[in-house]
């Protein structure tokens, strides 16, 4: 089931907020290459180009004034300015003469008369040889030029190929930015600090081991991941779980982030990857996490972006050679874990066997883990005798494990605004609301009446699956809130590849895909927005039935679909060809087949109406049960005792 639209979420503001300061940055770096080239041009005008002392500079009246007045005692009249000496004008005072200098008229014209006052006045006077050709080119074009180029050198030096490192190792930028933090510093473990994550946990069990005992693995020949790759949402303890890692292994712990990668200069990136294994590798066994990969691991060649597109393929081609390059080996072995809430737009090199192969679905925490999250972040909260954590982890379905923390610190934040003396639950339900508030409606609580239909609309598909002959069989199914639109899913796990597939499956899948709308009908005599996602893939489904495979008898083994085009970089469909009367009897094709697996979904339902009822009851109980359950259900029709939960993660 899911919501007719996501609401903007707070992940797209997040997004927006770090290119911005990207770019920011981008402005600065530039700015501050420009302000170095002023500054050591000016610095060289200065140093070289200006005597050692021109006195105070007086305008040219005063000049003649003084030298009407016989004040001057020496003068060197250049091509553009006058300097000299005069009299001190407190008469007795030392020194007795003072420099000083003015601009000179200007030429052609000038001042012709001066030689003749100055001869006069009996100064000594003397012309200054005009600059040489040579100085004047060298100071006027050779020299800026010379700093201008140094500076562009210093840039393409960080340019260099496959990330050269030229002249800026020298200054650092290639230099890794990961922290290094010492096992012994590690304060964080499972046991006391990640809850509702033992899927994940016991995934990572192998790892833990390889860390520790490595030559254990080497003597086995068995493989091991080089690389962990952690999906889900925000706040779902990624950062946490991959720091616990490395906390229960003993092993330094290589934190950084992958826009940490992304510079404006080409080169710096592939650096830094470079230079933070060769870090991880002295310090072996290390764990080297990258939290946010998909900052650098984005699909390569994909549609034009302006920038550092090929600064980011450069930093990824590192990445995957520093993969590729180091052998698990025993002697030093470094796991690479990295986390990602957009595992779509991962490039599909990073994910190949030998790379991030294995992978840890996070999702958001079902009411057990809840729970479990609840009690780690009331450790050090003093609560009052009667507060009902399990009521605590029922009201926050939907809830990330970051969410949970917070709505459990502005709990207590409540209760000391009101002076009590321990946190109520009714704290906890007002922190719930701010929660929900401040996260711009990222984790949702649902009412109780759309949990029922959630539950019903879940259960739906899922008894649809299990009764239709050709379904495949349900693992699990959920109803807690996905942060991604999704209120509930049940997921499906096929026996096995298929590559063809009959008229009776297809038929049977939408009839599977309508389940949730049927159950919807079925028990509230009512339906909702929830299906549209349901009816949108059902729909495309029969479409490529019609005009695809041929599937239609009205309409033969024909193909009807248009041809695709690419235009404006979006895919398009060309259906030009296609009569009306034609599209009329396609659109009539696949409403009929749409129309009649929703009928049948819906009579299945109606004959299992007890079983609906048992598995709906049980979701609601538990949010997250296993395909067993419907099994049972199916069996009893009214299966009590109820079954525990299965503890589950979510996946995408
Ligand atoms: P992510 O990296 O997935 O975005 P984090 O690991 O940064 O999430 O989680 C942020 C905080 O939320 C953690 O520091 C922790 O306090 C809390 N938290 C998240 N998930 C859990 C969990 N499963 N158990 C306990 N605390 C959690
Ligand atoms: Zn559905
Ligand atoms: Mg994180």
């Amino acid at each position: 089931m899911s919501e007719p639209e996501a609401p903007p979420g707070k992940h797209g503001v997040e997004e927006d907020e770090k290119k911005q300061e990207r770019r920011a940055r981008y402005v600065r770096m530039g700015l501050s290459y420009l302000i170095a080239t002023m500054i050591s041009l000016w610095l060289v005008q200065v140093l070289v180009m200006t005597p050692a002392d021109r006195g105070t500079t007086i305008p040219y009246s005063e000049f003649k004034t003084k030298l009407a007045d016989h004040q001057l005692v020496k003068v060197s009249i250049g091509a553009n300015s006058i300097t000299g000496e005069m009299k001190n004008p407190k008469a007795g005072a030392t020194p007795q003469t003072l420099p000083f200098s003015t601009v000179a008229a200007p030429s052609p014209g000038g001042d012709p008369q001066l030689a003749d006052e100055l001869q006069a006045a009996n100064v000594t006077y003397q012309f200054e040889p005009p600059p040489s050709a040579f100085s004047t080119i060298f100071f006027q074009y050779i020299l800026p030029l010379v700093v201008i180029a140094g500076f562009w050198f210093l840039v393409i030096g960080r340019m260099g190929r496959g990330g050269g490192r030229g002249l800026s190792a020298v200054f650092g930028v290639g230099k890794s930015k990961a922290i290094e933090v010492k096992p012994e510093d590690i304060t964080v473990t499972y046991q006391n600090d990640v809850g509702g994550a033992d899927e994940a946990i016991a995934e990572l069990q192998e790892i833990i081991q390889f860390l520790k005992t490595p030559e254990q693995f080497a003597q086995l020949g068995g493989h091991i991941p080089k690389g962990v790759l952690l999906v889900g949402p925000p706040g779902t303890g990624k950062t946490l779980i991959a720091k616990a890692t490395a906390g229960e292994a003993h092993v330094p712990f290589f934190e950084t982030s992958g826009s940490e990668f992304v510079e404006m200069f080409v080169g710096v990136g592939a650096a830094r990857v470079r230079d933070m294994f060769e870090q991880a590798r002295k310090a072996a066994p290390a764990i080297v996490f990258i939290d946010e990969i998909d900052a650098i691991g984005q699909a390569r060649g994909g549609a034009l972006r302006l920038g550092n597109n090929e600064e980011r393929e450069q930093t990824l081609n590192q990445l995957l050679a520093e993969i590729d390059g180091f052998k698990t080996d025993a002697s030093a072995p470094v796991i690479i874990m990295a986390a990602t809430n957009r595992p779509e737009v991962l490039d599909p090199a990073l994910l190949r066997a030998g790379r991030f192969d294995r992978q840890i679905a996070i999702g958001n925490p079902d009411v057990i883990g809840r729970e479990q999250i609840l009690r780690i972040h009331s450790r050090h909260i003093k609560l009052a005798e009667e507060f009902d954590m399990d009521q605590a982890a029922r009201m926050t379905a939907g809830f990330s494990g970051a969410d949970l923390a917070n709505a459990m610190n502005e709990a207590a934040l409540f209760a000391a605004r009101r002076k009590a003396e321990a946190v109520a639950l009714t704290d906890f339900e007002a922190a719930i609301e701010r929660v929900i508030a401040g996260s711009e409606k990222k984790s949702r609580v649902m009412n109780e009446q759309e949990r029922r239909r959630v539950a019903y609309h879940e259960s739906g598909h899922a008894l649809v699956a299990a009764l239709v002959p050709h379904g495949e069989p349900v693992s699990k199914i959920s109803i807690v809130p996905h942060s991604r639109g999704a209120l509930g899913y049940t997921l499906q796990l096929p026996l096995e590849d298929r590559y063809l597939l009959t008229l009776d499956e297809l038929k049977d899948r939408i009839a599977v895909m309508l389940g949730g709308r049927a159950a919807e009908v079925v028990e509230f005599a009512m339906i909702s927005t929830g299906a549209s996602d349901d009816i949108m893939k059902a729909t495309e489904l029969a479409r490529r039935m019609v005009t695809e495979f041929g599937m239609s008898e009205r309409l033969g083994a024909v193909r009807y679909a248009g041809q695709q085009m690419q235009y404006l970089g979006k895919t398009v469909e060309d259906d030009s060809q296609i009569s009306t009367e034609t599209r009329q009897v396609i659109e009539a094709e696949i409403q009929r087949l749409v129309t009649e697996q929703y009928d049948r979904a819906q009579a299945l339902l109606k004959d299992h109406s007890a079983a609906l009822e048992t598995l709906a009851r049980q979701l609601l109980q538990h949010e997250t049960v296993s395909g067993s359950v419907v099994k049972q259900a199916l069996e009893s029709g009214q299966s009590e005792p109820l079954l525990p939960a299965v503890q589950a993660q979510a996946t995408m």
